[in-house]
């Protein structure tokens, strides 16, 4: 079929009010950013809908940029013709010959917004129907829930038609609720917050803590790999290296270790903390669920988070693991997740784990240690770098190592 557009419906927008606009433009831009490689697409982002003109590029190809798209509710792919009775019930049929098969029922509804148009919505429900019944034999016509609906917009410029219609990714635009950090380590459960926080529009940059040489290259890659995962959503995402082996060697050598945990993510959370006010981050992310393991008491959450008053999201807070699982199945994180590299928190991991961990102790054990001298080392050396849809980490170095072999 010759589709000369794809048009595409707003997810929640439409309860935004003012918003609308930015939301609107947001979603524009998000849209324009996924479709690299068919440059001579337009966007056209409307007030109620939005409409991609493919001037002769592979609508399939572009359909499949769209599925992954915050804030799109469902879209269709629309062939726009000249707006004669004739041409209307000749494409109509055409189009439902592709569509159609065996047993399938369909019905025709109408929009007409150019009331000079001879027909009106019952003439053309009417007409393009009877073309469509006795063109093809055997065709059933079922007014509700038809297997095919065929729609027919008459507007002022053109006729515009469609029959299929699939669904988005639903949520809002990424980016148009600001902008957080996402803590990503390199489980299941900090990719699966970020998905979710993105589904929500906020837009992620992940801080990721490394501490070489407890923690292999691999660990990193593997983070970044990722963080690749996750790119399809918004076509590239900042990834920032926080070195940590500093810290995490102190803390051992100060505090017992019931507390190392508890020190640890206070240190976390303060980095993070600073790396959002640096890149004007509005929020804070992780992969935290309650009860999982020791740091993740709210006794825990409580003396951890007493280092920052910037909110903190945590999209999996009351999700089950096999609940996170499922959505790390779905974005295809999963497999990836287990592979078993260390990270910077199991090496360093106590036997002992304070689950209700008391605050003065904590206060009491960093005192031991040069809180200022140790964040500012940690931010001097961190690196940033953008991460795009077709970088390959982990892959990379397999083939890099099997080259020397
Ligand atoms: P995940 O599966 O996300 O790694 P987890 O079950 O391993 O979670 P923890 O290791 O306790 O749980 O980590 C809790 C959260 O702390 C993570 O979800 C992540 O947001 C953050 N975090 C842990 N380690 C790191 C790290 N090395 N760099 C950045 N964030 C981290
Ligand atoms: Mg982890």
């Amino acid at each position: 079929m010759k589709y000369t557009e794809i048009m595409v419906r707003y997810g929640e927008l439409s309860t935004k009010g003012k918003n609308r606009r930015i939301f609107i433009g947001q979603l524009s831009k998000n849209v324009k950013n996924a479709l690299e490689g068919y440059p001579n697409v337009k966007v056209r982002g409307e007030r109620d809908r939005m409409h991609l003109m493919l001037n002769g590029e592979d609508y399939q190809g572009v359909m499949e940029r769209l599925q992954p798209i915050f804030g799109i509710q469902s879209f269709s792919p629309v062939i726009r013709i000249e707006k004669t009775q004739e041409l209307i019930k000749e494409t109509a049929l055409e189009m439902m010959k592709e569509v159609w098969t065996e047993g399938q029922t369909f019905k025709v509804k109408s929009r007409r917004s150019d009331k000079d148009f001879e027909w009106d919505t019952n003439d053309l429900n009417r007409e393009v129907g009877a073309a469509i019944f006795h063109g093809i034999p055997g065709i059933e016509v079922k007014m509700v829930k038809p297997d095919i609906r065929l729609e027919v917009e008459v507007r002022q410029e053109a006729a515009y038609l469609s029959c299929e219609t699939i669904f988005g990714a639903g949520g809002l635009p990424v980016g148009s609720s600001g902008k957080g950090m996402l803590m990503l380590s390199g489980g299941i459960d900090s990719p699966v917050a970020g998905y979710l926080s993105m589904k929500r529009g906020v837009e992620i940059e992940m801080v990721h803590f490394y501490s070489p040489p407890y923690t292999s290259e691999q660990s990193l890659q593997k983070a970044k790999d990722l963080t690749v995962k996750l790119t399809p959503y918004v076509g590239s995402i900042q990834f920032i290296t926080v070195p940590f082996s500093e810290i995490q060697e102190e803390i051992k050598r100060s505090v017992p270790s019931g507390y190392w945990m508890t020190v640890t993510r206070r240190f976390m959370l303060r980095l993070t903390e600073l790396i959002r006010q640096q890149r004007k981050g509005l929020v804070i992310i992780n992969g935290e669920s309650l009860g999982q393991v020791a740091s993740q008491t709210l006794e825990s959450m409580l003396a951890i988070n007493e280092v920052t008053t910037t909110p903190i999201i945590r999209p999996v807070v009351t999700l089950d693991k096999s609940e996170i699982i499922q959505i790390a199945e779905k974005i295809d994180t999963f497999e990836l997740a287990i592979q078993p590299f260390e990270d910077c928190c199991t090496v360093f991991a106590p036997p002992e784990p304070k689950t209700k961990p008391k605050l003065e102790k904590v206060i009491g054990f960093e005192n031991r240690l040069d809180i200022d001298g140790l964040i500012q080392r940690a931010l001097e050396g961190i690196m940033i770098e953008e991460i795009k849809v077709d970088d390959q980490f982990l892959n990379q170095m397999t083939e890099e190592t099997d080259d020397l072999l």
